[in-house]
């Protein structure tokens, strides 16, 4: 069993109330993590707030120079961390090596980018001279959830960080190693004590701490809907900025005249981490016209697809917990009820783990359970459509807006179709992942804020107007 300490001030706390945490593969503990409760929470924040002081000052080249020693150390540490990542989320080893990739990613992104979080001049009068800065905001806490941890955590950790403000990060009870590994990389790549600190915990003590916390100068939560409309309401008497990163039920369009092998290439995206991510494309809505031939094109891939104990074997991996595994099973009898037909998988494999075959549904009502609610789970809907009106209507026809999928080979009509989508994303012939230098909006129900590219630097900073009255006259 490994051990893991609260990270506050640069010093590592052990603490007497501890978790374990299980490898979903097997449900085996594989290790022991401190649980922070209200004080340490408090005391982390404090630390944050006092090395927010001197962190402020540092200058941007020099901010820039630690985030991507941070980058470098993860790189450095790649083998152990995926070690730990795996472990925790089930997730092939290959799969975690790329999570630190990407984590280091967003540290060198918005290490290229400290000397760009600049202000503006604006014209006034002959004796008057204004001028903007973007300052940070202070201490920033950021709830972390379990699906993808460590990138999670870095995507708003890094640019953050980047604009000057110090952090406190909370990740899920479920998998918080990578991101107490992140903690441990940042201290020894020389990031000044108390700039980042890490109190794991469960989400109603060392969550509810951070966001009641009223030190605390933005919040960033990443998770499910429910517990993101609870922390606004928390937040409610106090103006701090909020990023709300929640959930997903992203439709994915593929008209008749696409590449169909590489739509249904696509398709089969949603079974990445067993379909355990927000911007997965859950809906599928294919053409009339050619919908039984792609229909057979995705569930030869799914039937393909090789569930097995060993994660780094498993073309589909474990779910987080037994309870979310019972909840996509019932998920899938529910659409057995409302009439839909299992065309793939609908099986828990094996007793060991926490596994779910990779499952297609066809013939289920755009409002059943299956169609409306986040699954989180490795289960693709399909439904049939006829025309371009039809298919936008019935794809903006939920609560979220996080992420579309157009598959066409007409680019008037790709655009088109763009336009109309409710979703902060749209990809075209491409349902592609985000990345740290494209924006990553939320329409509707899946969040507010901005994570991702320069929005995240405008988020992390405010503006402060500076007007002075200059006299020009020569003496
Ligand atoms: P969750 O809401 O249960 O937990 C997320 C985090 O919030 C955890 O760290 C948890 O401990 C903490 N938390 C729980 N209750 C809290 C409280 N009362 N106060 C403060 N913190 C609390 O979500 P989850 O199950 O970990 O993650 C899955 C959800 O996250 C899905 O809905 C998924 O779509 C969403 N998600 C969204 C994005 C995005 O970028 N939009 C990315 C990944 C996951």
């Amino acid at each position: 069993m490994r051990e893991y300490d609260l990270l506050v001030d640069g010093e590592t706390l052990s603490r007497s109330e501890t978790a374990t945490v299980r490898d979903p593969s097997s449900n085996q503990p594989v290790a022991s993590i401190a649980l922070a409760d209200e004080s340490d929470v408090a005391s982390a924040v404090a630390a944050a707030d006092s090395a927010f002081e001197e962190w402020r000052t540092v200058d941007p080249v020099t901010r820039g120079h630690h985030l991507r020693d941070v980058a470098d150390e993860l790189r450095a540490r790649k083998t152990e961390i995926a070690e730990r990542h795996t472990e925790e989320t089930g997730r092939s080893l290959s799969d975690s090596a790329r999570s630190v990739e990407y984590a280091a990613e967003y540290f060198e992104y918005y290490a290229g980018l400290t000397h760009r979080i600049t202000g503006e001049t604006v014209p006034l009068s002959h004796e008057e001279f204004d001028y903007t800065r973007r300052e940070p905001l202070g201490v920033t806490g950021h709830i972390i959830p379990w699906n993808s941890p460590l990138l999670l955590g870095s995507r708003s950790i890094a640019p953050a960080l980047a604009c000057g403000n110090t952090v406190v990060a909370k990740p899920a009870q479920l998998a918080p190693m990578a991101v107490h590994e992140l903690g441990r990389a940042a201290s020894d790549a020389g990031l000044p004590d108390g700039v980042l600190n890490i109190v794991s915990g469960r989400g109603s003590t060392a969550g509810e701490a951070l966001v009641t916390n009223d030190r605390i100068s933005e919040l960033t939560f990443t998770g499910s809907k429910a517990v993101g409309l609870h922390i606004r309401e928390s937040v409610s008497d106090r103006l701090i900025p909020l990023n709300l990163e929640l959930g997903g039920k992203s439709p994915n369009i593929v008209f008749a005249d696409a590449d169909q092998e590489a739509a249904a290439e696509g398709a089969v995206k949603l079974f990445n981490n067993a379909g355990q991510s927000c911007y997965a494309g859950t809906r599928l809505f294919v053409a009339d016209g050619i919908y039984d031939e792609f229909i057979d094109r995705v569930v030869s891939r799914v039937e393909a697809m090789n569930v097995q104990r060993d994660p780094n074997e498993t073309d589909v991996s474990a779910l987080i917990s037994p309870s979310a595994q019972s909840e996509v099973a019932s998920y899938v009898d529910s659409a057995r009820e409302a009439g839909g037909s299992i065309s793939a998988g609908g099986r828990i494999p094996f007793e060991e783990g926490n596994f779910y075959e990779p499952t297609v549904i066809e013939d289920v009502p755009d409002d059943a359970a299956v169609s409306c609610e986040e699954i989180f789970g490795p289960v693709l809907t399909v439904y049939r459509f006829d025309s371009e009106r039809e298919v936008v209507e019935r794809a903006n026809d939920t609560e979220y807006g996080l992420y579309a999928g157009v598959w066409t080979s007409d680019l008037d009509r790709a655009n088109r179709i763009a336009d109309h989508l409710e979703a902060g994303t749209v990809t075209v012939n491409n349902y592609a992942s985000p990345i740290p230098q494209v924006p990553f909006p939320a329409y509707k129900q899946s969040g507010i804020g901005s994570e991702y590219a320069t929005a995240a630097l405008h988020h992390y900073t405010k503006v402060k107007n500076v007007r002075m009255s200059v006299d020009r006259t020569l003496r």
